[in-house]
């Protein structure tokens, strides 16, 4: 089984997935764009089960980061662990990501990512 390992800056923080994301997006949101100060966050999400994580982090809106260096790790919630894949050790990570969200946030000289599905907002189920 593939094992991916990912750290924050400085080291304190270490984690690692097991297996393959369920998923793999871009957000364009407003929260993701002011919490990594960049355009847009690059995450995966994993079975709640498939993450181990070791090093103290803190949390702002159930957002892991670390203390020390405020590198911006993951969530966890009891059935998901979303992954911000800039963490991982491996670079490129060899993830590719098959939607964005919040395109219409997405900065005017970026172009949509071929073959990915987009949404306007948040990931939708489609209507009943
Ligand atoms: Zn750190
Ligand atoms: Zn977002």
């Amino acid at each position: 089984m593939t094992v991916r390992e990912g750290s924050c800056r400085c080291g304190n923080v270490r984690f690692r997935v097991a297996g393959e994301p369920l998923r793999v997006g871009i957000c364009h949101c407003t929260d993701c764009r002011r919490e990594s100060g960049s355009a847009f966050a690059f995450f995966g999400i994993w079975p709640a089960s498939a993450f181990e994580g070791h090093g103290e982090t803190v949390d702002y809106a159930e957002r892991r980061f670390c203390p020390a260096c405020g590198s911006r790790l993951f969530s966890l919630n009891d059935e998901e662990a979303e992954i911000k894949l800039g963490s991982l050790t491996d670079a490129p990570s060899g993830l590719a990501p098959s939607y964005e969200l919040w395109t219409k946030r997405r900065e005017t000289w970026l172009a949509a990512l071929p073959g990915t599905e987009q949404f306007d907002e948040d990931r939708v189920s489609p209507p009943a």
